[in-house]
């Protein structure tokens, strides 16, 4: 890849530029067409929106998918499901909160809450 600031050649997927030191864009934002992302939900969440995120993942059902990998996981013998789920949870990333749904998930540090 091409540095933006300097035009000279850096390491793929680097976030700083190794000539000049310039932030280089999100390799996710530069390529809206690339390979869909697997990434816990912000907006579908019960835990920690992972089950939410593969429901998006796979354009499958969030309920679907949450009775899925709660079978699993008691079929499994809790440990292993219960490892993924917190694993999934460290690694994947928080998808953006859209605006429109944000106010029901967001920390009630709002001045349009009621203070009683
Ligand atoms: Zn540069």
């Amino acid at each position: 890849m091409i540095c933006p600031n300097c035009r000279r050649e850096i390491a793929e997927y680097s976030n700083f530029c190794s000539s000049c030191g310039a932030r280089q864009a999100e390799v996710a934002a530069a390529r809206p067409t690339g390979p869909k992302r697997l990434m816990r939900s912000s907006t579908d969440s019960k835990i920690g929106g992972v089950c939410g995120g593969l429901a998006e993942y796979f354009n499958a059902d969030p309920g679907v998918v949450r009775i899925l990998v709660t079978l699993i996981t008691i079929a499994s013998g809790f440990v292993f499901g219960i490892l993924s789920y917190v694993v999934a949870w460290l690694i994947l990333p928080l998808s953006p909160t859209p605006f429109s749904s944000a106010s029901h998930t967001t920390v009630s540090a709002g001045p349009a809450m009621p203070s009683h």
